[in-house]
């Protein structure tokens, strides 16, 4: 690796870049191939950023600030016309063809098998022959889903949605269009277009997006820039908003809980900007109540009958090397879990994983027990 070249890219010293591996960078030497990671972000290198031993440069998925009160901060970001996208509730990858070999990569930075073997299922062979360069960014989404499952969307284990394109060695992402263009060609899946509005009149349509959306229990939107000059904002549904309240407050000590107090908020700014009828107040009143209050008397009863507090959630492998890779990047990146025996169906694998939430387990035991908070 030309260390001088690589900082180059990155826009840095070499120096410069020899001194973040104390700090910032980490090495990885497994699976290969062996790779440099940014665990945390540097100035003008976002987290997640990966250096490949060959010196390809696979850059960190930009952050992508929330619209708290929506229609105000449309007129702040926005100008021409924006693009509204459905944001897809899963989780981030970005895939890259390294050496001839498709490797999927999560948000920080790391291979991960399984997304991996997805990736190369799902993703047509040819788009990285014609375009050996090109990093797809997505979501993986879906039921049969290690890290985020869910049943919200008509997929029966696991698919990848484009949303953006870049390239190696390079930040800068391609925009709506290109990526649209980009997965009509190779038939891969892409996040829905729900519209293209002018800056001006896009909150309403919005506002009446999300009310769709909610209903049927779906995340949001993520609006962006047609001609990607400025960065996309993202904005949620109370439904989604809830239903993570609703899964964290089953384990509600393993969460920060700037977790649970973004998600209020967010409730209290939609509510005030969307000037709800005193029934639809008590009707979002109750969901949000039924959200924290519900899996929280759940979770104390069940330990009051002795139960273990989990996390359960099953997927699909092709082969079983890939559930063993999988079970030691989820040990390495601090994930406990306990794997069951993978079990032959069709023409691979289900495997059951139970994660353990022992702050929740122990917090709740201790209570229970009588110790005060
Ligand atoms: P971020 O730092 O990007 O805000 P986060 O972990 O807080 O990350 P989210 O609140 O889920 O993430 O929102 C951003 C994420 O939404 C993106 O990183 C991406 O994984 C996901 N996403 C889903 N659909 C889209 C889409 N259509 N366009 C862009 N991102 C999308
Ligand atoms: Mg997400």
């Amino acid at each position: 690796m030309n260390v001088e070249r690589v900082a180059n890219k990155l826009g840095i010293t070499k120096e410069r870049f020899e001194g973040l591996q104390e700090t910032i960078i980490k090495r990885s030497g497994w699976p290969e191939p062996h790779l440099f990671r940014f665990e945390k972000p540097a100035t003008g290198i976002e987290a997640g950023t990966i250096v490949f031993d060959n010196g390809e440069i696979v850059f960190g998925y930009p952050k992508i600030k929330r619209a708290m009160m929506l229609g105000p901060a449309i007129k702040r970001q926005f100008s021409g016309t924006v693009a509204v996208e459905e944001k897809m509730n899963g989780y981030n990858v970005r895939v890259a063809s390294i050496d001839g070999e498709v490797y999927a990569l999560t948000r920080g930075g790391f291979i991960c098998p399984f997304s991996t073997e997805v990736a190369r299922d799902l993703i047509d062979p040819h788009l990285f022959e014609d375009n050996p360069h090109m990093v797809l960014c997505g979501e993986m989404v879906g039921p049969e889903n290690p890290y985020v499952p869910k049943d919200i969307y008509p997929i029966e284990s696991i698919e990848f949605y484009l949303f953006d394109v870049s390239t190696k060695n390079c930040s800068q992402l391609k925009g709506v269009y290109a990526t649209h263009r980009i997965a009509k060609e190779y038939g891969i899946a892409c996040t829905p277009l729900l519209g293209e509005f002018r800056a001006e009149c896009a909150t309403q349509r919005i506002m009446e997006i999300i009310r769709q959306l909610g209903k049927k229990g779906r995340e949001g939107v993520i609006i962006k820039d047609v001609e990607n000059k400025v960065s996309p904002l993202k904005y949620t549904s109370s439904q989604s908003n809830c239903s993570d309240l609703e899964f964290a407050f089953r384990y509600y000590n393993d969460y920060a809980n700037d977790f649970f107090m973004s998600r209020v908020v967010r409730e209290g700014f939609q509510a005030a900007e969307w000037d709800e009828s005193p029934e639809e107040m008590k009707e979002r009143a109750l969901r949000l109540g039924e959200s924290i209050l519900l899996p929280l008397t759940a979770t104390i009863r069940g330990k009051m009958r002795n139960e273990q507090i989990v996390q359960q959630s099953q997927f699909r492998v092709k082969s079983i090397q890939t559930a063993r890779d999988f079970e030691q990047h989820l040990r390495r990146s601090g994930t406990k879990a306990v794997f069951d025996m993978p079990e032959a169906d069709g023409d691979g694998y289900i495997v059951r994983i139970l994660k353990l939430v022992m702050s929740t387990n122990d917090k709740t035991q201790a209570v229970i027990d009588g110790q005060p908070w």
